[in-house]
């Protein structure tokens, strides 16, 4: 898979600009605050439906104008092996693999991170994920209103809880059914990699910590939950608390890891991403990497990109460099206006 080219209209701090990208390398060189993550940040919006950074939509709208659009042309291999173009309407279409040194928080913040890691891989390839995850929240949302009635009012009836319980389990196992599927897809493909990283040096393990394994027995553990979620006023029990647990050689890797130790950790993760989407779909997802090679040597720059070599990779670099044996085009960027600089 690949796109063709990026049309930004009023999109952060682009007026218009157009990009034609090269099937290859991508490379985006600039000053710092010119606008580079701001491409990779338009085609993250398009294949996943969401900023990766943004906290209201608003924010992506160039300041004092009305709406913002993009526009991406791709094209993919479709499963019956007929190829297609299309403009726009791409939710769910575009398979991207980001790479960020804020990756690390993966491992080293809270599960929201982890879970958001799960959330980011799997609607991209199951887009009714996100409608059940969707309906989990709302549901959690007015169960916890409900909860927060009871204590008001002082109600002794519980009888709509159950009717809330029910109702939120059933939403609950299917986030927990797609999240499942996925940790046991990685689990899959990342020994093997990690193996590889290591030089057999290290084992990894991956753990999925849930709450609702089973959806009769979530039903009664939320029941057995009541009293107390009533005196704190929200789900205490839930698919919202889903963990996931990484050994290396048998200890938690957040907890006992080295550096280097956590940084290769995510470097197998997002490449078991990459594996996974290239199952699915039978092509190579688009790999946006965000500053992620100026925390490399130029050898192991080399090397990695030596890995992923099949992809069209999009990289943004505040220092120019080139990569031995492989042309890119590289572009310049400079507040808002992106111009070429090497052809191929
Ligand atoms: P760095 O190398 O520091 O990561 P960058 O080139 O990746 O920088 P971006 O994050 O792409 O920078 O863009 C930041 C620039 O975009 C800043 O100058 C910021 O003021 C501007 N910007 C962000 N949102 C908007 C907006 N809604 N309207 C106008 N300008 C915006
Ligand atoms: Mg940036």
């Amino acid at each position: 898979m690949y796109i063709k080219s990026i049309k930004l209209n009023n999109f952060r701090n682009y007026s218009n600009q157009e990009i034609q990208l090269d099937k290859e390398i991508n490379i985006f060189f600039g000053d710092n605050a010119q606008g580079k993550t701001n491409v990779l940040e338009s085609i993250f919006l398009c294949a996943i439906g969401k900023s990766f950074r943004a906290k209201k939509e608003k924010e992506l709208i160039k300041i004092d104008e009305e709406k913002a659009t993009v526009e991406i042309e791709f094209e993919k291999i479709d499963r019956d092996g007929i190829k297609k173009n299309k403009v726009s309407e791409i939710l769910g279409n575009i398979n991207i693999v980001m790479f960020s040194p804020d990756d690390i928080e993966i491992l080293k913040s809270g599960p929201a991170k982890r879970r958001r890691f799960l959330n980011i891989l799997i609607s991209q390839l199951r887009p009714q994920y996100v409608y059940y995850l969707n309906m989990y929240i709302k549901t959690i949302e007015q169960r916890n209103n409900y909860l927060r009635q009871i204590k008001e009012l002082n109600n002794p009836t519980k009888e709509m809880l159950k009717i809330w319980d029910e109702k939120l389990a059933e939403y609950a196992s299917y986030v927990f059914n797609y999240r499942n599927e996925f940790v046991e897809k990685i689990k899959d493909k990342i020994l093997s990699i990690h193996k590889n990283i290591t030089q057999e040096k290290e084992e990894i393990k991956i753990k999925y910590i849930s709450d609702c394994l089973n959806k009769e027995k979530y039903i009664e553990e939320l029941e057995k939950n009541w009293e107390q979620d009533i005196l704190r006023g929200y789900t205490t029990k839930g698919v919202h608390r889903d963990d996931i647990y990484i050994y290396i050689n048998g200890k938690q890797v957040n907890i006992y890891g080295s550096q280097g130790q956590n940084r290769t950790v995510i470097l197998s993760l997002k490449l078991s991403e990459l594996e996974i989407i290239y199952d699915e779909i039978g092509e190579y997802p688009i790999l946006l990497l965000d500053d992620f090679m100026s925390e490399l040597d130029s050898k192991r720059r080399e090397n990695f990109l030596k890995s992923i070599s099949n992809a069209q990779i999009l990289i943004t670099c505040t220092d120019e460099f080139t990569i031995d044996n492989k042309m890119c085009k590289t572009y310049f960027v400079n507040s808002g206006k992106v111009s070429n600089r090497l052809e191929k």
